[in-house]
Parts: C-alpha cells; structure tokens; sequence
C-alpha cells in the first residue's frame, strides 16, 4: 500500500508515523517547518474527555520518541466549575485557594496537575528526516474519483491521500471543488520576564483570558486571543496581557508579540476521517490551539483506519457559519468571561 501525505506538522508526521510503522509506504510533502524553538504545553486539564483520553495517548508517543519535561500547571477557574471529566478520567489533581506568587481572588481556585513541555519542532524535524518527508508544496487533483497529488511539476498517484496542512486544509481542498469544515484564525502570543516565582509555570488563567508557559532562558510565553487569519496581534496586544499577567504575579515586562495561524472546526474540537466524494482522500484538521495534545493520538486513529480501509468516520461537507475561536479545549467556554 503507499500512501501520500500533503502537510508536513504534527498532523501529518503522526499520520506518516503511523503507517510506516504497519508497513505502508508513505511519501509526505511537508511545506516549511512552522514551530517556533520553544516548546509546546500538552496539558490534561481540559473539560472534554475525549480531549483528555487523546492528551494521554499523545504523552505516550512523544515519551516513546524524546524527552518531555513536566512542569507544574496552574489553571484559574471560578469556585464550582465541574471538574468531574478529570476526576473520571483519572487525571490528579488538587484544588487549593491560594498559589504562592499569584493572586487568586475570592470566588476562584486554582487546580494544580501536571503539563508537559513537548520539544515539538525538534520531534518533527526529526520524524520528516526518517520518514523521508520532501519540503515540498503539494496540491489535490481528481481524476475520476480518484484523488492524486502534484507536487514539483509531477503528478504522484497513491492508494490514499491524507490531507494534513493545518490551516491550509479548507483552501486546498477547495481547488477539488470540495468545501471542508475547516476555517483557520490567528492565534497570538508574546515574550515576556515575569517574577522569577511564576517563570517555570504552566499557568491557564480562564477568568482573566490568558495562559502561560516557561519559554527559552529567563524568558516567559503568554497569550490568548484569536483574530482574522494571517493577520498580525492587535495594537497594543502584549501591553494587554501583560497587563493580565501583572493582575496576577505583580508584574510583566512585555517584549515582543507574534502571531501565527491555527485551523478551527465547527465542533471546537479536531476532525478526521474519509471524504465522501472520493474513492482515496482522508483529511485530519481541527487541531486549534492543542495540537500537541490531540494531534498524535487521533493520527494513529486515522493511520489506523486507513490500513484497515474503514470508512466508519467521515468528514462531511460544511458550507455553513461557525466561530473558530470557540476551542473545545478551553475550560471557559462553559462560562463567561
Ligand atoms: C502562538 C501559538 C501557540 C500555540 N501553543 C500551543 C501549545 O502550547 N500546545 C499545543 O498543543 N498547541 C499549541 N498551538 C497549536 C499548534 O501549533 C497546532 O494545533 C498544530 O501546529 C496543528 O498541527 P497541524 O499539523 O494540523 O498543522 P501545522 O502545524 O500548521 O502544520 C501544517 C504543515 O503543512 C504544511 N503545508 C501547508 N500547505 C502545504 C502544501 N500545500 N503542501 C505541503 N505542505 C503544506 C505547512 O508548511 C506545515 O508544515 C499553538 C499555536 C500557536 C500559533
């Protein structure tokens, strides 16, 4: 079996990963590599359990592949939010009403677990190296009902096709006629010093709307917002979170912030599966802002159904509104800023 994989992130590594390991040649077309240096949070405290179950698998793979560092995390949530989906889920946990170096403010708690930091755009790199991924930008084409790929002036035919290009997904899709449930938003984040006592910290802050990771050194990664693709963070956006930071920890020196572009489904939540319409294309997509998390876990799922060729899950067509801010992942959207 062989198959072609366009999208060389998380996403479309993992699914190569997969299927080379049961035996199927792959050939992927990976485009730039888009991580930045720091790493990624993979975090388990989230309301979905479906998301903490992937979170889990994720954790296995990248353990298996390099080494991932834990780091104590913080998320700030009202007094009451249901915390049952960790508590079934197995994931530990504590609740207190005071963290020394932050301020938490009557009515809320903190819920301390463990994250981990995941050297992303080294384990990439590297799993695009085995697999003999070309940086090389890859379209669809159909012939018949077949889709096939084109990709440095040659057309490449393969038993499957996986659609993997993050928030290029719902574009080139398109040029196949077929309109996925797909729509990409910028997400931003900036750089700042922080008080020393906050700095190793995975912090998710979902009263004030922020969250925070250690960066490279001394320095600190927060942020949150979401806005029109490719556009850059908003005037004053850094000054803003820091201003966030500050309520929390004292202060925060702000010092740059950069933008880049995450793909949203109508769910909130990411997507894979067959499509409809064609005999051999299979998308994965959705990974909003926690690739990292989900990302491995639901590649296996797909790499999986494409070797068995299920046709169990599909993706089907969407021609309708959605908000691709809402993330299924984020503990706020069960109540309001
Ligand atoms: C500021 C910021 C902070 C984030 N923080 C976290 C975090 O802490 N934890 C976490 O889990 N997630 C985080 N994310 C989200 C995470 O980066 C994404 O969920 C993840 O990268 C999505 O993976 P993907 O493989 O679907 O897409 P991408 O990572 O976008 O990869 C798609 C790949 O496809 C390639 N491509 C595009 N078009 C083509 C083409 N035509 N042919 C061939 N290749 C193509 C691109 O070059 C790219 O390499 C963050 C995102 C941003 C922007």
């Amino acid at each position: 079996m062989r198959v072609a994989v366009v999208g060389g992130g998380i996403a479309g590594v993992f699914t190569s990963y997969f299927l080379k390991k049961a035996g199927v040649e792959v050939l992927g077309f990976g485009g730039n590599l888009e991580y930045p240096l720091a790493s990624l949070v993979l975090t388990m405290s989230m309301p979905d359990p479906r998301d903490i179950e992937m979170a889990k698998e994720s954790l296995e793979v990248y353990k298996s592949i390099d080494a991932v560092e834990p780091v104590t995390s913080v998320d700030i949530l009202p007094e009451g939010v249901d915390l049952s989906p960790l508590r079934r889920a197995g994931v530990k946990y504590t609740i207190v009403d005071r963290y020394e170096g932050l301020r938490l403010e009557r009515g809320e708690v903190g819920v301390i677990t463990t994250d981990y930091m995941i050297p992303i755009r080294r384990i990439v790199k590297r799993l695009r190296r085995e697999l003999g991924f070309l940086d090389a930008e890859a379209k669809l084409a159909v012939d018949g009902g077949t889709v096939y790929i084109k990709a440095r002036g040659k057309e490449i035919k393969a038993d499957a096709v996986v659609l993997a290009a993050g928030a290029s997904n719902a574009d080139i899709a398109r040029d196949i006629g077929l309109r996925l449930p797909f729509k990409p938003y910028s997400c931003y984040a900036a750089l700042f010093l922080v008080p020393p006592r906050i700095r190793g910290l995975s912090i998710g802050d979902y009263v004030l709307g922020w969250y925070g990771r250690p960066g490279l050194g001394p320095f600190y990664i927060a942020g949150d917002g979401c806005g029109r693709a490719y556009s850059g963070p908003p005037k004053g956006y850094a000054r803003k979170i820091g201003r966030l930071i500050s309520r929390r920890a004292g202060w925060a020196v702000p010092i740059f912030a950069k933008s880049g572009v995450c793909e949203g489904s109508p769910t909130g939540g990411p997507l894979m599966g067959r499509v409809p319409y064609f005999d051999n294309l299979y998308v994965i997509g959705g990974l909003d802002g926690y690739g990292s998390m989900v990302g491995p876990a639901l590649a296996k799922r797909l790499a999986s159904a494409i070797v068995k060729g299920s046709t169990d899950e599909v993706i089907e067509e969407y021609d309708g509104y959605f908000d691709p801010c809402v993330e299924r992942h984020d503990w706020g959207v069960f109540f309001s800023r």
